[in-house]
C-alpha cells in the first residue's frame, strides 16, 4: 500500500515521541512491503515561533492531501502568556475543524503488566478494555452562548444542540467498531433531564434497530456511567456519547490504567484523513531529556494503521510488540515505579527490535 502520512511533532516532548512512532511506522512499511511517505509540518507553539500562526496554511494543505496524520503534542509555558495574540492549542482545535473530525476514539486498555499502576484494585480493573467514541464537533461546546444583566442579576447561558445527522454518524461509527470487537455498544446520555439527550437516545435506538440489529445495545445515564467506570469497568466494551459527557468520562477513564504515557487516541471524520495522537500533553517538565514514554504515540500509530489504512495485521503487530517489551520488563521512568528504566529512544528501539523478529 502507498500512503502519505503527515507528521506534526509540535512542542515539548512531541518531537521525541513522534520520531519514535515514525520509526515504528517505517519498520512496518519495510516489513509488510508498503510504501509510506512521510512529511513533517508545523503546528502549535513552534509554528507560532516560526510563522506567527499555530496552524499555517501549508500544514492544512499537507494534512488535507494525506491519508493520515500523526501528532505529538502542542503547548508549553513559553506560549502561556494570557495577553498573547494566539495560543498553540488553537492549532489543534482548528485542524480538527478543518478536517471535520467529529469522532474522538479513546481506547482504555489495561496492560496486564501494568495492572499495579492502576489506582483501582486488581480484581476490579483487571481485563478492562473499553473503546470510547466521543462526539467532537457538536453539543454544548459549540452551542450559542451569551451573558446578560449586571451584578447579582448577571446571568450566562450556553445551549446544547444535537441534530439527527450528527447523532446518526457517530452511532454508526461506534456500532461498526462494536462489530469488530465483542459486538456490544453502550450509549451514554442524560435523557431523564435533557432534551438533546432524548433526541440522541431516540435516534441511536432507531439506527441500532434498523442497521445493527446484531449488536447488543444498551443505554446508561451519564451519572451512573461515572460510577460504573470505577465500580465495574470490565463490563463495558464500546461506549458512545456526546461531546461534554465524553470529555469528562474519557478523562475519568484515562486514569484507570494509571499510566498516561500508554494511552493513544484518534479523531476521525467522514472519509478524509484521521488524526492520531497520545492523550497526554507536551510534558514540558521532561522535554529534551530522553525520558518521555513514547508508547502512547506508538500505539496511536497502530490506530492510524487500523482506522485510516485498514491495515489490521500491521496494527496488531505493533500492539503485540508493545506488549512484548512490557513482558520483557522494559519501562520508561513514568511506568518503572522506581525500578530500572530506559529512555525514549531505547524504548522505541526495543519495540522496533520486537517488530523486526
Ligand atoms: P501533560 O500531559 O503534558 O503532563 C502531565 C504530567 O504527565 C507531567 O508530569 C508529564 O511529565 C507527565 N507525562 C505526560 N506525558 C508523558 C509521557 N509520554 N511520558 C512520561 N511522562 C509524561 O499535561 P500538562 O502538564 O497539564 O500540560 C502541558 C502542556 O501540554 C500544556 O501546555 C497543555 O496545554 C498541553 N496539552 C496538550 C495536549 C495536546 O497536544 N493534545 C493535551 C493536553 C495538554
Amino acid at each position: 500500500m502507498k500512503a502519505n502520512i503527515v507528521l506534526l511533532p509540535g512542542d515539548g516532548i512531541g518531537p521525541e515521541i513522534s520520531s519514535q512512532a515514525a520509526r515504528v511506522l517505517e519498520t512496518i512499511s519495510g516489513k509488510f512491503g508498503h510504501d509510506f511517505e512521510f512529511s513533517t509540518h508545523l503546528i502549535g507553539g513552534i509554528a507560532i515561533d516560526q510563522t506567527g500562526d499555530p496552524l499555517p496554511q501549508e500544514t492544512i494543505v499537507a494534512c488535507r492531501e494525506s491519508q493520515a496524520i500523526l501528532l505529538g503534542a502542542v503547548g508549553g509555558p513559553k506560549w502561556d502568556d494570557p495577553t498573547a495574540k494566539t495560543r498553540p492549542e488553537v492549532g489543534l482545535l482548528k485542524i480538527r475543524k478543518e478536517l471535520g473530525l467529529f469522532a474522538n476514539l479513546r481506547p482504555i486498555q489495561l496492560f496486564d503488566q501494568l495492572v499495579d499502576a492502576s489506582p483501582l484494585k486488581r480484581e476490579i480493573i483487571e481485563g478492562t478494555n473499553i473503546l470510547f467514541f466521543r462526539e467532537l464537533t457538536g453539543g454544548i461546546y459549540f452551542g450559542e452562548s451569551g451573558t446578560s444583566g449586571e451584578g447579582a442579576d448577571e446571568s450566562a447561558y450556553q445551549s446544547m444542540v444535537y441534530s439527527v445527522s450528527e447523532v446518526e454518524r457517530i452511532i454508526r461509527l461506534a456500532a461498526k467498531a462494536a462489530r469488530s470487537r465483542s459486538n456490544r455498544l453502550t450509549s451514554v446520555d442524560k435523557a431523564n433531564v435533557l432534551e438533546p439527550s432524548r433526541l440522541w437516545r431516540r435516534v441511536a435506538a432507531r439506527v441500532m434497530a434498523e442497521e445493527f440489529p446484531d449488536v447488543d445495545y444498551d443505554v446508561v445515564l451519564v451519572d451512573s456511567m461515572a460510577m460504573h467506570l470505577i465500580n465495574r469497568p470490565r463490563d463495558f466494551d464500546v461506549v458512545v456519547t456526546g461531546n461534554m459527557f465524553g470529555d469528562i468520562l474519557t478523562d475519568e477513564a484515562s486514569m484507570l490504567p494509571g499510566s498516561l504515557g500508554m494511552l493513544p487516541s484518534a479523531s476521525l471524520g467522514s472519509g478524509g484523513p484521521g488524526l492520531y495522537e497520545p492523550i497526554h500533553g507536551s510534558a514540558p517538565d521532561i522535554a529534551g531529556e530522553n525520558i518521555a514514554n513514547p508508547l502512547a504515540t506508538i500505539l496511536a500509530a497502530a490506530m492510524l494503521l487500523r482506522h485510516s489504512l485498514d491495515l489490521n495485521e500491521e496494527a496488531k503487530a505493533i500492539e503485540d510488540a508493545v506488549s512484548q517489551v512490557l513482558n520483557d520488563g522494559l519501562r520508561t521512568p513514568d511506568i518503572a515505579r522506581g525500578g530500572d528504566a530506559i529512555g525514549t529512544q531505547e524504548m522505541g528501539a526495543a519495540v522496533i527490535e520486537r517488530l523486526s523478529n
